[in-house]
């Protein structure tokens, strides 16, 4: 077994991380946990597990295309999770914002999202999900690609 910490800047090992849900060992049992091995697997390029984890009524017709590409051309680099809310209405709706970072084409860039998730035939999916503007992050805060080192020193410096 791997004994990496996971992508998701969890701190836990991958394997008693988010490893199970993509090996589809187990499923996930929160929204958060869910939105995280979402985010490992787009560092693994687990294609199919983000496909299996989207709503079905959500999926577009060439998601599996689509998902490739955007894979090729971006390198994940560090997720915050921010904020989980439940659904004030539907008791198996959940929501979760979170910023993720990244690198693409020579850049860097930010995705801050306000995600969906439903709770379907045993199983969390993800829905869909509102973009937001992107935050701030303090020059003297840890830098959120796992270095330990300040955001100033670091990814901050671009
Ligand atoms: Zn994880
Ligand atoms: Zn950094």
């Amino acid at each position: 077994m791997q004994n990496r910490k996971c992508y998701c800047n969890s701190q836990k090992n991958y394997d008693e991380c988010c490893l199970p849900y993509l090996s589809n060992t187990t499923n996930p049992q929160t929204p958060e946990q869910l939105m995280r091995s979402r985010y490992s697997a787009f560092c693994t390029e687990n294609i199919k597990y983000l496909v299996d984890t989207h709503y079905p009524l959500k999926r577009e017709e060439k998601e599996e295309e689509i998902l490739e590409e955007t894979i090729k051309n971006t390198q994940w680099l560090g997720l915050k999770v921010l904020k989980k809310e439940k659904d004030k209405k539907e008791s198996n709706i959940e929501y979760v914002e979170f910023a993720a970072f990244y690198q693409a084409n020579n850049k860097y860039g930010q995705l801050h999202e306000k995600s969906k998730f439903i709770y379907e035939n045993d199983k969390w999916y993800y829905v869909d999900g509102v973009l937001l503007e992107p935050i701030k992050i303090g020059r003297n805060e840890p830098c959120w690609c796992q270095s330990n080192k300040k955001f100033k020193k670091c990814h901050g410096k671009f």
